[in-house]
């Protein structure tokens, strides 16, 4: 686990790993080469981290274009593994690993431990899928590289996962947040939270609020301030590439195996530091499968300065969303993630909103409906809209009217549901 004591032996790790990468896909790989000529960079042009920026773009479309073996940059015999996600639609996103890969994926998702605080007396129980997905055993090889115990039981099986978790003192359970939740409440129906050890969780891929890490917390009778958020990307080996510390001010990345741009969606250029942005990837490290300014469509901002637990370890905040989804609104451009990073911060309302945008007499306004908590108390709306608000005003720079509505009132879909109503005529 290289660990990093300045600012400037990262830079020099990071510069060193991006000339690395970009000779890699100039002499491994036709499509790259191709790409690079097109836009008339060399290797030997990358001098310096801001000729990153020379670099073009590539995109999921090119994954899926090169099924099976997309991005490909080493001989098809020195790959010893593939991964993939579960695409929605068309091909899945292969990624492909060479020893090396998979040797470096291992060392990165071991400081996962680390930043966690556990030591190699934890023991870690491990419900995450194994096969085509990277999580099983990109979790397993991260807890036995650290040291800790891996205990690997795969997803489901609610009572094998607490029969285990007692049996063998589990003291760490990562998952995801709503499997999480199932194992409190079950752990609180069966009445067994004195029989366990669990000190840790870690959960990673969906959003979780606050209140319902708190939530989980009170279940299992943990310290609110030991969940944890872990990333994971397929494309970027799969999760474990950083971890929020103990202060909970960000996800630190392995910030040595990549580089992550914030990028305005429409103009590519970078945008101001702290402000949300496409998140862009290239690996540095990536022998099977390297990404050059990989495009990911996820809603991100960098955390500027240090963390107050001292690391060099640059933070990422959580993912807001699709970029996919902006809104240009009086022209500040917004996510509808971070309307819903606003609504996570009260209690009373819960998670189902909508955004509608009207133009009236030439001037746009901005209403946001979203819907009380079941046990919320309907006097207090008028107390909480104002300061959702007001929130909104200090995170997002707009100030739209809000009118909290009677749980269920908004409409479901099975799919992704529809949360934005633009009624702007000729809106952009
Ligand atoms: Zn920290």
């Amino acid at each position: 686990m290289p660990t990093f004591t300045t600012d400037e032996d990262l830079k020099a790790a990071q510069l060193e790993g991006l000339k690395w990468t970009v000779n890699h896909v100039w002499n491994g790989s036709d499509f790259y080469r191709e790409r690079l000529q097109a836009a008339g960079v060399k290797p030997e042009d990358i001098q310096t981290l801001d000729d990153i920026r020379r670099l073009p773009f590539i995109d999921a479309y090119d994954l899926r274009e090169q099924y099976p073996f997309p991005l490909l940059s080493v001989p098809v015999e020195d790959l010893v593994r593939v991964h993939a996600s579960s695409g929605t639609t068309g091909k899945r996103k292969v990624m492909c690993y060479t020893r090396k890969d998979l040797d470096d994926y291992r060392k990165m998702f071991a400081r996962v431990w680390e930043l966690a605080g556990c030591t190699r007396a934890d023991r870690i129980q491990n419900p995450n899928g194994y096969g085509l997905w990277t999580a099983g055993s990109g979790f397993q090889a991260g807890i036995e590289e650290f040291g800790a115990l891996c205990i690997p039981t795969g997803p489901g099986q609610v009572d094998l996962q607490l029969e285990l978790l007692v049996d063998f003192k589990t003291t760490v359970y990562c998952s995801t947040a709503s499997m999480a939740l199932l194992l409190g409440e079950k752990v609180a129906e069966v009445g067994i939270v004195g029989q366990l050890s669990l000190k840790k969780l870690v959960m990673g891929s969906e959003l979780h609020s606050r209140a319902m890490d708190e939530r989980i917390a009170g279940l299992l009778k943990l310290d609110p301030n030991e969940i944890y958020d872990i990333p994971g990307m397929t494309e970027m080996y799969g999760p474990g590439t950083g971890l929020d510390c103990h202060y909970h001010t960000g996800i630190h990345y392995s910030a040595d195996y990549f580089i992550i741009e914030f990028l305005n969606p429409k103009t590519l250029e970078p945008v101001p530091e702290g402000e949300p942005g496409e998140m862009v990837v290239t690996s540095l490290k990536k022998e099977g499968s390297p990404l050059v300014r990989y495009r990911t469509h996820d809603l991100c901002r960098a955390i500027p300065g240090r963390c107050p637990c001292g690391r060099v370890l640059p933070r990422h905040d959580k993912i807001m969303g699709r970029t996919d989804d902006m809104i240009i609104f009086k022209a500040t451009n917004i996510y509808p993630g971070q309307i819903q990073a606003v609504l996570g911060k009260f209690e009373h309302v819960g998670s189902e909103y909508n955004i509608i945008l009207d133009r009236r007499e030439g001037k746009d306004s901005m209403t946001i409906l979203v819907e009380r908590e079941p046990e919320a108390d309907p006097a207090a709306d008028e107390t909480v809209a104002k300061a959702i608000v007001r929130q909104t005003k200090a995170d997002v720079m707009v100030t739209p009217s809000v009118q909290i509505v009677d749980y269920g009132t908004l409409a479901r879909s099975e799919r992704k549901s529809k949360r934005v109503f633009d009624n702007r005529q000729d809106w952009q």
